[in-house]
Order: C-alpha cells, then structure tokens, then sequence
C-alpha cells in the first residue's frame, strides 16, 4: 500500500545551545545527499535517537544504521536542557513530583535506573570524560514554609519507597550552593548531573566509528516501500528496512500524536565564567524546584565548560512549536530576576548565552515509544524527563523494531494513548493559564 508522509514543519528553536557552545568546535558530519540503505534509519539524533541507535547495536552487531538529524547534533533540545538525568518519579503536574501511587512510583524509578545504567555504561565503553557525567545527587530547594511542607511531603512519600533522602536546613543549602535564598532543601542521590552536550556527543563519537550519521538533513518525507521506508531529505534519501522517529515533539510534524501532544517550551540562561570565589558554595549542584513551575538552578565548573550559573525558569505551550521574540525577552528578565534573588553577591553577572528549547509531554504522562506502523517505530514524548525517559524510549523502540519483548518494551506497550487535547486554540490558551498560575504560585521558589 502506497504511504507517503510529509513533515507539515521542521525544528526552529531560539537562541545558541549553550552546553555546546561552551565545548571546543566539532566538525559536522556530511548531510545527506545520496540515495543509500541501511537496515534502520533513525531519524534524530538526541537522546532517544543516539540510545535506540546504542541499542540496536548491542542486539543486532552488524545491522547497517544510519541516524539522519535536521541540525547538529546537540543544538536540540539534548544540548539546551539542565542536565538534571533524574532517576526518581518527575510528575511535573504534581504538586511535588510524587506520581500516582507507590507502586508505580516503584516502577518508574526502576525504569529511569535502568535508562541510567545504560547510558553509565556508554559512558564507561565510549570513555565519555567523568566531568560530563557525575553522579551528583540533586536537591529539591524550599524558599518558604510552604515548599519546605511540600519537600517534607515529599521526603516521607520516599521514606515509604525505601528511597534515601535528606533534609538540609538553610546552612546546608548556602553551604552547598553559596545561596542564603533556600530555607531548607531535600537531597536525593540518585540523580546524575550531566553536561548533555558533552555526553551526547561522547555517544556519538563512541557510536559513529560503526553507523552512519548525518547532520544538517532535515527528513522531510517518509514513502513507503514494499520492503520499508524511504526517508528523505532536499538532497538525499535512505531506503531502510525499519525507521525509528526519534525526533521529540516533532513527531506530531509528520502526523503521529496530532491533537494529543503538549509542546512545551522552556527557556534558560547561563552566565559567563564566574570567580568561584564571588560565587560561594562547592563547584557542582544541582537545585530543582520543591514546586515543579518553580526555578531550577545549576552550577557547573571547569570540567563541563567553565565556573558557571544555570537558571531555567518559565514554560509556554506552543503548539505551533515556535517561540517569539518576546517569549525570549519575558523569560530573560524573569530568570535574571530569579538569578539575582539568588545570588546577590553576583550583581551585574553577565547572561552570556539564553535559549529556548522543546519538552513533549501528554496529558496523561504517557510516551510514544513503539510500532507505529509496519517497519516504523517512533521513540518521542518524554513528558519533562527528557534526558532519561527519552533514553529509555530509544531503547524501548530499538528492542521492539527488533522484535525483543523486555520489561522496556512492556512499560510502554502497557501504557494508554495519550489522551486527546481540546483543539489546539483552547489547549493552548487553558494550558497558558494554568502554567502562569502555577508559575505564580510557585513565587520564589
Ligand atoms: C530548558 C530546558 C531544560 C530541560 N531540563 C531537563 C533536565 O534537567 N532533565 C531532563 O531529563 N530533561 C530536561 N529537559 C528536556 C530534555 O531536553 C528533552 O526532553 C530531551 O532533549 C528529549 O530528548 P529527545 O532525544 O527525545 O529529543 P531531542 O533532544 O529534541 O532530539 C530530537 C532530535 O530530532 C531532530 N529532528 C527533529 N525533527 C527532525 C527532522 N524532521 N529530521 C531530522 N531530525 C529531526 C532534532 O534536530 C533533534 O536533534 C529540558 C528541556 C529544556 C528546553
């Protein structure tokens, strides 16, 4: 049956991925612009892409594997995150994060640890530098008493899953941070700290000795073909036998998920290089938000690209999954805001770079991590956990193209469709809403 599928549009995020500009350059590989095969195509090269990619390898050694991504690899949304690779329940909808009840709390932290320990051993194989890859543990900070109340919540709803935590009082929390904004802070230690644009690009280095890769291709067709997919791009095409669309929110662009995905866009800043000094605190932390519509801070050092600051504040649904200019200039002056309630010691600290990038999520917090259809797979919709439940998708996807039925492929497969949005004006303005509530709500946390 004849089958020919358009990208109705291609990714355009603002601003630089700073996790990657503060890397040394890299050489692109060569876009595609011949006709050639392969056994899998995957189409995107982020998290979920370069796992399934990892994955198919360790099932399948000596299938023939390209992975075609519209821009640089980690100038998406891998290189624009906070790098928070989180292994506990992160229901962004939540008051504080827990999920629906302990035993499937139980199994999502199963699962995140298993997409955590696979990405640790691509660390170890590819030899990814430590720096890029820290298993730090987070915090979650509390500004007032009622975040500190969450937190606690939050802490005896661990205690029950039998998940070490601790509570850190303000001295702890400026002790760590160099902050006095935090009235107390939750730890849990099973969060890994990466430099996403330093560990997607170890991946890619480790991968591309044995798959083909090409940047700066847009797909922008899928035909299908007696024996599979042919993916296309201006210039070039791959015949494949099996495609994995790994390609984030822009799955709904070639007609996956229409009317059921929430495009979130969340913004970021980080500063120039600081004085550790100015700054205070130890070198690497990581802050979420006790509240989930609350500030997440960052700090890094040499080791992941300079002694730096990273503020992320503010989301927006788009569904027509562009940012404006003014989105860029609201969410600049709220995180400079929310920086220097933080850090006063660090007036006038330059915002050496600012971005948006893009988080997928559906309504009911469930992926699309599957068969889509004969021979096509897709690996998307991370719902705000991109860094390990995309891994975990890409996997998942991997296994099932290859027809292997692991407890991955049964902890999507098991899963409802995402639940159908009201049309996209209403969707858009209720979700606008409800998130500048929460975001007010949220205050200074
Ligand atoms: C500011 C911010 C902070 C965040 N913080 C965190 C965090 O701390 N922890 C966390 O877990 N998650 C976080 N996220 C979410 C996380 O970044 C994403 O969920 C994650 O990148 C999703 O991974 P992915 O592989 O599914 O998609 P992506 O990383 O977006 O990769 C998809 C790739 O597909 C490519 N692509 C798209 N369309 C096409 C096409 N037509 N042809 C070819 N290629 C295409 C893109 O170029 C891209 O490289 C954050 C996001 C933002 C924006």
């Amino acid at each position: 049956m004849s089958r020919t599928i358009r990208a109705k549009r291609l990714q355009k995020l603002a601003g630089p991925a700073a996790w990657e500009a503060i890397l040394p350059p890299r050489t692109a590989m060569p876009p595609l612009e011949t006709a050639t095969r392969a056994d899998f195509a995957i189409i995107g090269g982020g998290f979920a892409g370069l796992s399934a990619a990892r994955r198919l390898l360790e099932l399948a050694p000596h299938a023939r594997i390209a992975v075609i991504d519209a821009g640089q690899i980690a100038q998406g949304s891998a290189g624009r995150n906070s790098g928070f690779m989180i292994d506990l329940p992160h229901e962004l909808t939540s008051e504080d994060y827990a999920g629906e009840n302990s035993s499937s709390d139980s199994e999502l932290i199963r699962m995140n640890r298993h997409a955590i320990a696979f990405a640790a051993a691509a660390v170890d194989e590819y030899g990814i530098p430590s720096g890029y890859f820290r298993r730090d543990g987070k915090v979650n900070g509390a500004a007032s008493t009622a975040a500190h109340d969450r937190n606690t919540a939050y802490a005896k709803h661990l205690d029950k899953l039998g998940e070490g935590n601790e509570i850190l009082d303000a001295q702890g929390m400026k002790e760590l941070t160099g902050s006095s904004h935090y009235r107390s802070g939750l730890f849990t230690p099973g969060t890994v700290m990466i430099q996403p644009a330093g560990y997607i690009r170890g991946l890619l280095a480790g991968l591309s000795p044995r798959i083909a890769v090409h940047e700066n291709s847009p797909v922008t067709e899928l035909v299908r073909l007696d024996d599979g997919w042919s993916v296309r791009t201006a210039k070039g095409r791959i015949d494949a036998g099996t495609v994995i669309l790994a390609n984030n929110g822009h799955l709904e662009s070639f007609g996956f998920g229409a009317g059921r995905l929430l495009h979130i866009f969340l913004f970021a800043t980080m500063t120039e290089e600081l004085d550790p000094a100015r700054i205070g605190g130890t070198g690497n932390w990581g802050v979420t938000p006790s509240d989930p519509m609350g500030t997440t801070m960052r700090r890094i050092s040499t080791p992941q690209g300079g002694n730096r600051i990273v503020t992320r504040t503010m989301a927006k649904m788009l569904p027509e999954m562009v940012t404006t200019p003014g989105h860029m200039r609201r969410a600049t002056a709220m995180m400079r805001e929310k920086f220097d309630t933080r850090f006063p010691q660090l007036a006038g600290a330059a915002m050496q770079y600012a971005w948006a990038g893009h988080l997928c999520l559906s309504n009911n917090n469930v992926s699309i991590a599957g068969r889509l259809d004969d021979g096509l797979y897709a690996a998307a919709v991370c719902n705000g956990l991109g860094t390990t439940r995309s891994t975990l998708a890409g996997i998942a996807a991997a296994e099932a193209a290859l027809g292997h039925a692991t407890d991955v492929t049964h902890f999507f497969a098991a899963q409802a469709p995402p639940t159908k949005l009201p049309p996209a004006p209403l969707a858009k303005l209720g979700a606008n809403i409800f998130i500048r509530w929460k975001e007010w709500r949220a205050h200074n946390e």
